[in-house]
């Protein structure tokens, strides 16, 4: 279990033909947004800090890598949410990296909102105001599976054959 705390440390991305949808999402939402601590790839980050006037910690491009930094955040537990609006109608060229960013928010269990009317439902949930128990699966297993194996190398390189 990792608590996600009342002030979230969100993560905010849109594809170029979502932009617009974003920014007028987060116009809306300005008064919760700025309660929480805000993170974004580069231009959305950009927009995002113009257009609003909001502090926002950029990543790079989605396209140079930003998708893969959030990802890496999330996998390190600094990151509690991603708002994604990614654009069904167009392939990408970082097609790899937006599903790889998309599987870590489910192997974290953090919440994602793919679209606005998630987003909308995420952000009047009385749990954005509160600290939420997040359960995490017990990857132990996966963990130490290859524990045997180790122990051999180990017992190897104690007694190493003449
Ligand atoms: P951008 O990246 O915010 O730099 O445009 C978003 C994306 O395409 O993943």
């Amino acid at each position: 279990m990792s608590i996600i705390k009342k002030r979230k440390r969100i993560a905010l991305v849109a594809h170029d033909n979502k932009k617009d949808d974003l920014l007028e999402w987060a116009d809306f939402n300005k008064g919760s947004l700025t309660r929480h601590r805000l993170f974004a790839t580069g231009t959305t980050g950009r927009l995002l800090e113009e257009a609003l006037d909001i502090p926002v910690t950029r990543f790079n491009s989605g396209p140079l890598g930003g998708d893969q930094q959030i990802g890496a955040q999330i996998a390190e537990g600094k990151i509690d949410m991603l708002i994604f609006f990614w654009d069904p109608l167009a392939p990408m060229p970082h097609d790899p990296d937006i599903r790889a960013l998309l599987r870590l928010c489910v192997v974290w269990n953090i919440p994602v909102a793919s679209n606005r009317t998630t987003a909308d439902f995420i952000f009047s949930s009385p749990l954005m105001d509160e600290d939420y128990p997040r359960q995490l699966e017990d990857y132990s297993t996966h963990i130490t599976r290859m524990d045997d194996l180790l122990d051999e190398v180990e017992e190897e390189k104690d007694s190493p054959e003449s």
